[in-house]
């Protein structure tokens, strides 16, 4: 994580981005699963959401699957939130927190099913070494679901305007991430990475890494 980024998930930060979370962001989490079960097909395994922040797109998975979840985060006080909210919502048979980071998986080789993430891969500082991260701990038959987005148009269109009242230029932030020259050095890291199967699926509400191994 960058020294920037560092200040947005950690004390205050973490407590902002559950707030979020809970508020304006709350309809895209089960959207989203849905979403990951469709393109990717893989509903039960072991699965990692990499930067889940407090546990919303995790919990909303369990809830739509039989997969086992690891939500994994760098920022203890994210984890702290996350863990707390999946108690409070019965998942702690399916769901648990671990701390880690993207660029060095605490998992073996081929040992995961599916991995998740959204909304983290603009803040990581090596996004090759981290692609190369999800394809080495991916089993064979594996997908990931990587990237960042809002569920649909509608949704995305919804949050901004609930947003500009929270946060006046998280639209244009939201814009920048999502922008066409964003995806390009996305696909270029992947290419870099050698990532023999994959796809990128894009449309008005955000993209999403698809690697098959
Ligand atoms: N995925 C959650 C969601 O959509 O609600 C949270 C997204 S939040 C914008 C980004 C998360 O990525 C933060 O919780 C942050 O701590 C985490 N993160 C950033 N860099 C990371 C890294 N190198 N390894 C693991 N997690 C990281």
């Amino acid at each position: 994580m960058t020294e920037q980024s560092h200040d947005l998930f950690t004390g205050k930060g973490a407590g902002k981005m559950d707030a979020i979370a809970k508020g304006p962001f709350a309809s895209i989490y089960p959207v989203i699963a849905r979403q990951i079960l469709d393109a990717c097909g893989v509903a039960e395994g072991r699965c990692i959401d990499i930067g889940c922040g407090p546990g919303h797109l995790a919990m909303a998975l369990c809830a739509a699957s039989d997969l086992t979840i690891d939500a994994l985060d760098s920022s203890i006080d994210m984890l702290s939130i996350a863990e707390q909210n999946i108690r409070e919502a019965g998942f702690t048979d399916r769901v648990r927190t671990v701390c880690g980071d993207v660029h060095d998986l605490p998992y073996g080789d081929d040992s995961v099913d599916l991995i998740v993430s959204r909304g983290s891969l603009f803040f990581w500082d090596d996004r090759e070494r981290a692609f190369r991260e999800f394809y080495r701990v991916l089993r064979p038959g594996g997908r990931t679901f990587v990237g960042g987005g809002f569920g649909t148009a509608a949704l995305k269109a919804e949050i901004a305007e609930k947003m500009r009242e929270i946060e006046p230029e998280w639209e244009a932030k939201a814009a920048g991430r999502l922008a066409r020259k964003n995806t390009d050095a996305v696909r270029r890291d992947l290419e870099r990475a050698g990532i023999p199967v994959c796809e990128i699926l894009q449309d008005e509400a955000g993209f999403w890494i698809v690697m098959r191994k």
